[in-house]
C-alpha cells in the first residue's frame, strides 16, 4: 500500500486539519510533504486521495512507553498500588520474560499505537533478564516490520535490592555491559538527520534503580555518540524524599551534578518540579513527556504543563507503559491530557488544540526532531487521518474539536514516510486476531 516512489499524491480537501493555508489539502511525494494546497487550488499530481471525510493531523508522536508491559495489563497483585509498591509487585513477573513473549508484547504495543494515529514511537526498555540481552534489536526489527518510525531508548538498571535499589538482582546489569550494548546498538541502528526511521537513545531507568556512576557515564556516552538521553524524573513525591534521603539533593540537582541538564535530555513525567527547576530546564533546552493517564492511574499528581511551557520547556505526550495506563492509544491520550490539565488548572490550562500540539510539535522537540510533527513543506509525510463516522461523533459541529471532546479512539488511515500503514482502520498484512491469541497466551504463561 505504498504510494509509488516519486509519485505525487494529493491528500485532497480534508474535512479539517492543523495546517494553515492548506484548506485544499497537501501533496506528498516520496517520503515528504512537497506542497500545501490553498482552498480551490488544483495541484499537478499523479494520484488523488479524497480526504473530504477525514480530519488530517500530523502523525502523533509518543515520547514515553514500555512496550513489554502489554503482557501485564491489569495485573491483579499490582492493582491499586502507588509507584514503588507497584514496581515491586511487577519486577518478578517481568524478570521471567523470554524473547518470544517480548516480541509479541512489542508487536501488540506498536500495532495499538499505529491504529490510534501514532507514526513515531519512543520506547524505554530497561529490563534485561538472562536471555533477553537483544531486547532493543527485537524492538527495532518489529518497528521496521510495521513501517513505523521509532526512537528506542536503551534503558538500564544497575542497582538491585542487594545495593539498596528496588529491582531484584536478576533484572539488573553491570555498567560495562550496558555501555557496550549502547555502543553496539548505536552503530547498528541509529540514523542521524532528517527522515530517520530508527534512532537510539540512552535511558537509565530512574534514580532509585541506577547508580550515579551509570547516570554520569551515560551522559558522557550520549555526548560522544550524539544520541539523546531519557529517564523518569519527578514522577512522585516519594522520589523527592528518596533523593533527599540518599543523595541530600532533589532529583534535578542530583542529575545536574551527573551531567544531565542539557539539550539532549527529555524526562518522562516531570510532575514535581519547583518553578526555579523549570526555569533551569527551559534554559538548558530539556523536554518533558507528560503521561496523563499513567499519572492518574498511579495517583502520582498533575504535571504543570502550562508552567513548564512558560519556562521554555518542550512538552510532549506519552501513553507510558501498559501496566500503568493500561492502553497504548495515542489519540485517547490527547483527550486525557486536555481533561487532566483542565481538572487541575481550570479551563485556561488547555485549549482543545493544545494536546494536538503537544503530541506533535512538542513531542518532536522532545525527540530533537525538526522533520516530523508538522504539516509543512519539507516535513516528513507522517499523517493521521480520522473519520467522524462513529456513533460518538454524531451531531458534532467542529470536526477538529470533536476528536477531543467526543473521544476519538482509532485512525482510519495512517501514513508514515509517505507509505500508508493503516488502511480503512486496519494494518495491511497483520492478522490481529492471531496476534492477540498468541499475546494473551504469553501473558497467561508469564503470570504463572
Ligand atoms: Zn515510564
Amino acid at each position: 500500500m505504498k504510494t509509488a516512489l516519486g509519485m505525487r499524491t494529493w491528500i485532497k480537501n480534508p474535512l479539517a486539519g492543523m495546517a494553515d493555508g492548506a484548506a485544499g489539502g497537501l501533496v506528498v511525494e516520496g517520503a515528504e510533504i512537497v506542497a500545501l494546497v490553498p482552498s480551490g487550488a488544483a495541484p499537478d499530481v499523479e494520484a488523488v486521495f479524497d480526504a473530504s471525510a477525514h480530519v488530517v493531523l500530523p502523525g502523533l508522536i509518543n515520547t514515553h512507553h514500555h512496550f513489554y508491559q502489554t503482557l501485564t495489563r491489569a495485573y491483579r497483585p499490582a492493582l491499586d498500588k502507588k509507584l514503588f509498591d507497584w514496581l515491586v509487585a511487577l519486577y518478578p513477573v517481568w524478570a521471567r520474560m523470554t524473547e518470544r513473549e517480548f516480541r509479541l508484547a512489542v508487536r501488540v504495543a506498536l500495532a495499538e499505537l499505529l491504529l490510534s494515529g501514532c507514526t513515531t514511537a519512543a520506547d524505554h526498555h530497561y529490563v534485561f533478564p538472562a536471555g533477553l540481552e537483544h531486547a532493543i534489536d527485537i524492538e527495532f526489527e518489529e518497528a521496521v516490520g510495521l513501517g513505523m518510525r521509532v526512537v528506542l531508548c536503551r534503558g538500564s538498571m544497575d542497582l538491585s535490592t542487594d545495593d539498596g535499589g528496588l529491582p531484584p538482582p536478576r533484572v539488573v546489569q553491570k555498567i560495562d555491559t550496558i555501555l557496550a550494548d549502547g555502543e553496539r546498538l548505536a552503530a547498528r541502528w541509529h540514523q542521524a538527520g532528517p527522515g530517520a526511521m530508527t534512532q537510539l537513545a540512552l535511558a537509565p531507568c530512574s534514580p532509585f534503580s541506577v547508580s550515579g556512576d551509570l547516570m554520569r557515564e551515560t551522559a558522557w556516552q550520549s555526548a560522544r555518540l550524539q544520541v539523546r538521553i531519557h529517564t523518569h524524573l519527578a514522577e512522585t513525591e516519594d522520589e523527592n524524599e528518596y533523593c533527599l534521603a540518599c543523595f541530600g539533593k532533589r532529583p534535578l540537582d542530583y542529575l545536574d551534578e551527573l551531567g544531565w541538564v542539557n539539550d539532549r535530555t527529555w524526562f518522562a513525567h516531570g510532575i514535581h518540579f519547583t518553578p526555579g527547576e523549570m526555569r533551569r530546564m527551559g534554559a538548558a533546552g530539556i523536554g518533558v513527556c507528560h503521561c496523563p493517564t499513567s499519572n492518574m492511574l498511579l495517583g502520582s499528581g498533575i504535571c504543570g504543563v502550562r508552567a513548564l511551557e512558560a519556562a521554555g520547556v518542550a512538552v510532549g505526550l506519552g501513553v507510558d507503559g501498559s501496566a500503568s495506563n493500561d492502553g497504548s492509544n495515542m489519540i485517547q491520550e490527547l483527550r486525557q491530557a486536555m481533561l487532566l490539565q483542565r481538572a487541575g488548572g481550570g479551563i485556561a490550562a488547555a485549549t482543545f488544540k493544545d494536546p494536538i500540539r503537544w503530541a506533535t510539535e512538542g513531542s518532536a522537540r522532545c525527540l530533537g526532531r525538526a522533520d516530523i510533527g508538522r504539516l509543512e513543506v519539507g516535513a516528513q509525510a507522517d499523517l493521521a487521518l480520522f473519520k467522524l463516522d462513529e456513533l460518538r461523533f454524531s451531531g458534532a459541529d467542529d470536526p477538529l474539536a470533536a476528536l477531543m471532546t467526543c473521544g476519538a479512539s482509532r485512525a482510519d488511515r495512517v501514513m508514515v514516510a509517505g507509505a500508508w500503514r493503516v488502511v480503512d482502520g486496519a494494518i495491511p498484512g497483520l492478522d490481529l486476531a492471531q496476534l492477540m491469541a498468541a499475546h494473551q497466551a504469553a501473558a497467561r504463561r508469564l503470570r504463572g
